[in-house]
């Protein structure tokens, strides 16, 4: 394996709230393996200085939708899957050059697009998939307008970002279906959505059975299960019956926080995707009833973060953002400081954090011996400004994936 020496760099290894004094990364190949002092020798192919720049863990977005590449759902399920596949893989490209290099995508990704994108026939960030997310009849996933039986297609309610389940039974085989393809979890939606035509947002969407069911398919495969989640009675359900992260959680309030804390279940807060709407939502065509929904939850976010840490909860860092609003995300880190919560944490939230979740602790998400080498080169140090980050600041030099310049 080629050895390359990046030299005279600060570093911010995921985990720790200070940067490092100026030194040394000794790459092999695709990984991380050594940390050295800055003026260290070592007998490489190639030295690169990074005159006293920054590296940080390449960024996780853990909510994440490769084929969402249009926010009108129903518009999204007429259009071929080819065609889909190319949009995909320009937003997972798009994505990786913004600094993202890991997504969790979390209804639609699959087997193929990672298959692609392992043998490097397209670029784009490490992908932790689960293929369709799972939506009882009626539930967030079910894009179908009120007076439309099965009139979009024949398939047994399959989408491409979801599908419709009823039934323990029947969860169960798609479980174990999405488990066979290779699913690095399972998702499912709890709470009504914003997104969809029918389903208000406090409805307690699956049965306890149907919960429980998917969760033990996930558990016996030692993988876990998140779930799309507003309301705090959906919420405290999902955690109980051992949903391990709630997506979105904006209604959390005090008592919710604890319940997750106690559960040790993960936050994935999403504040882009609403301020992206509200920004340009209109502009961009969106669906009105999609617009309305928006007031229910977007200004609660930001408080049921609070609530969480105040409670110690897990906090990671997620964006879901659909169509042309993809460009977005990077502001989720503008949002979450504005919102409160310190560089350090926001940081964090989006490395070693995202990292535990997908169960890559010391492996993404950090720097560190052993750690795949995914990290950002920046200008300035975001720990004591993180608006370097921010949607359009160009202060990132460089974006390196598994040893590789990409950006
Ligand atoms: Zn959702
Ligand atoms: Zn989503």
């Amino acid at each position: 394996m080629a050895k390359t020496l990046l030299r005279n760099v600060r570093i911010f290894d995921g985990s720790t709230p200070q940067l490092s004094p100026s030194r040394s990364i000794l790459l092999d190949g695709g990984t991380i393996q050594a940390i050295l002092p800055t003026d260290a020798v070592d007998a490489v192919d190639t030295i690169i200085d990074l005159d006293g720049r920054t590296l940080i863990p390449g960024l996780i977005d853990a909510h994440f939708h490769a084929y969402a590449s249009d926010f009108d759902f129903v518009k999204l399920e007429k259009l071929p899957p080819t065609y889909l596949a190319q949009r995909g893989r320009h937003l997972m490209e798009d994505a990786l050059k913004r600094g993202f290099t890991t997504v969790r995508d979390v209804g639609g990704g699959d087997y193929g697009l990672w298959r692609a994108l392992e043998e490097g026939w397209i670029i784009g960030p490490r992908l932790f998939y689960c293929g369709r997310a799972f939506s009882q009849s009626g539930g967030h996933g079910d894009i179908r307008a009120p007076h439309e039986d099965d009139a979009l297609c024949g398939c047994a309610g399959k989408g491409i970002l979801a599908e419709r389940v009823d039934g323990a039974d029947a969860i169960r085989k798609a479980a174990r279906e999405a488990l066979r393809k290779g699913a690095h979890h399972l998702k499912i939606f709890v709470s009504g959505g914003i997104a969809s035509p029918s389903d208000p947002i406090w409805m307690l969407q699956f049965s306890e059975e149907e919960i429980a069911a998917v969760v033990d398919e996930a558990r016996r495969r030692r993988v876990y299960v998140a779930a799309h989640a507003y309301t705090p009675e959906t919420i405290v359900r999902a955690v109980r019956l051992g949903v391990r992260t709630i997506e979105h959680g904006n209604l959390i309030d005090r008592e919710t926080a604890a319940a997750m804390a106690d559960a040790g279940a993960f936050l994935v807060p999403t504040l882009v995707t609403y301020d992206a709407f509200r920004r340009s939502g209109v502009q961009e065509g969106a669906p009105q009833h999609l617009l309305d929904k928006l007031d229910d939850v977007s200004t609660q976010g930001v408080v049921a973060i609070r609530h969480c840490r105040a409670a110690g909860v897990k906090i990671g860092f997620g964006t879901d953002l659909l169509g042309p609003l993809h460009r977005h995300q990077r502001d989720e880190f503008r949002l979450r400081h504005e919102g409160g919560e310190n560089a350090f944490e926001i940081l964090h939230s989006a490395t070693a954090v995202n990292a535990e979740i997908l169960g890559m602790e010391g492996l993404l998400g950090a720097i560190a011996p052993g750690a795949y080498a995914d990290f950002l080169v920046i200008d300035g140090d975001p720990l004591s400004d993180l608006s370097l980050l921010y949607e359009d600041s160009q202060a990132i030099h460089s974006v390196w994936k598994a040893g590789e310049k990409i950006a």
